[in-house]
């Protein structure tokens, strides 16, 4: 399409996947309208979510002891929901780990739904860390689950393996937004994944949850009904409308993400692509710099500034995006350069982002 869109979010799809939804668009699959138009009642719209759900589950080996839920409200939805849903009141404790804004957002709608508090902060070294030791949190015993976000995107930050839930319930809840399905996945450690589709999997409109199907059903009564699992479980998550034309799509991407053989291929590709980034700044003498440790650098979201200070960095965002490369600005709240190179993110958008800072560094040192 001539540009590469390094966005965090809504971001870059695949385009055999754009190609196919155009070629649908307007006539599905011979019946004459649109999936958009159509009833999610009917045998189209149902067969086209149970693909999808079909093809995520085994994507992602999600167990049968786990339902896979289609919401809507975003990520940030989600942030009420687990403590409603976990939570048999708001006096109940949960844990967070805050390596981040998403976490420390989480946390803080958390503490609305539940007696939250922090078992670590990544704050004090500005979020460019995670737990060396997982075992030294300080974690509640008594707490109903522990919170992460798998993949910071806004710093950076990803869990690389998981912390071990110290409460009685030996719950682990993960917000996934911006690493989901971007490798594999051991389901089964999880009591709740949440994530937006708008980096990995397909438009925004619609929100994935997998939730162990004994915790559904005993969320607090003040919980609104659109936020209570079991709505959406018990009814397929078509318990109203449902983002019908957003959870299509992420069939399409997901029917993609099997073709190229699965998380565990689509991994070895991000960290080629990742590999590739992260080499070119730590081999440019200090220009370009992540603050990440290393070891947690994200696959997904690789921030980095430039040593010779903001109007380097805006002049490199201006003169990358002349020449097709958009979005590369970091966060507003954080500042400098952003790449986020989700799943679609082809490796020669990479390849010509690297060749692009080599030279830029050469023609400004
Ligand atoms: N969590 C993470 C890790 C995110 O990156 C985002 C959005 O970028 C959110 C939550 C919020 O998601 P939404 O905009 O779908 O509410």
């Amino acid at each position: 399409r001539g540009v590469y869109n390094f966005a965090a979010g809504p971001a870059t799809l695949p385009l055999s996947v754009l190609q196919r939804a155009q070629a649908e668009l307007v006539d599905y699959r011979g019946s004459g309208m649109s999936i958009m138009e159509m009833s999610h009642r009917g045998k189209e719209f149902d067969a086209a979510i149970k693909k999808a759900e079909a093809d995520l589950r085994a994507l992602l080996a999600v167990p049968d002891t786990h339902e896979v839920l289609f919401l809507q409200g975003g990520a940030t939805t989600q942030f009420a929901a687990a403590p409603l849903n976990l939570c048999a009141s708001p006096a109940d404790p949960a844990d967070f780990v805050v390596s981040g804004s998403w976490s420390d957002k989480a946390f803080k709608e958390a503490k609305k739904y539940s007696a939250a508090s922090v078992a670590w902060s990544g704050k004090a070294a500005k979020y460019t860390s995670l737990p060396a030791d997982f075992g030294a949190m300080s974690q509640n015993p008594e707490a109903r689950f522990l919170h992460i976000c798998s993949n910071e995107t806004i710093h950076g930050v990803e869990f690389k393996d998981y912390p071990e839930p110290r409460n009685e319930a030996g719950l682990l809840v993960a917000d996934m937004s911006s690493n989901f399905c971007s490798k594999p996945v051991d389901v089964s450690r999880f009591g709740l994944i949440y994530a937006g589709a708008q980096k990995n999997v397909g438009p925004s409109g619609v929100t994935i949850a997998i939730v162990r199907k004994d915790l559904v059903g005993s969320a607090q009564p003040i919980t609104p009904v659109m936020l209570d699992y079991k709505t959406h479980a018990d009814n397929a998550s078509l318990y109203n409308t449902p983002p019908c034309f957003a959870i299509y799509i992420c069939g399409l991407v997901f029917e993609d993400l099997l073709a190229q053989g699965g998380l565990a291929e689509v991994e070895k590709k991000n960290q080629h692509k990742a590999g590739i980034l992260y080499d070119t700044i730590d081999a440019s003498a200090g220009y370009f710099v992540c603050p990440v440790d290393k070891p947690v650098r994200s696959l997904m979201n690789v921030p980095f500034t430039l040593a010779k200070g903001a109007d380097s960095e805006k002049q490199f965002i201006a003169e990358a995006a002349k020449e097709g490369m958009l979005q590369l600005k970091g966060h507003r709240s954080v500042g400098g350069v952003r790449a986020s190179i989700y799943n679609a993110m082809p490796l020669s958008g990479v390849e010509k982002l690297v060749a692009f800072m080599k030279d830029f560094q050469a023609r400004n040192p």
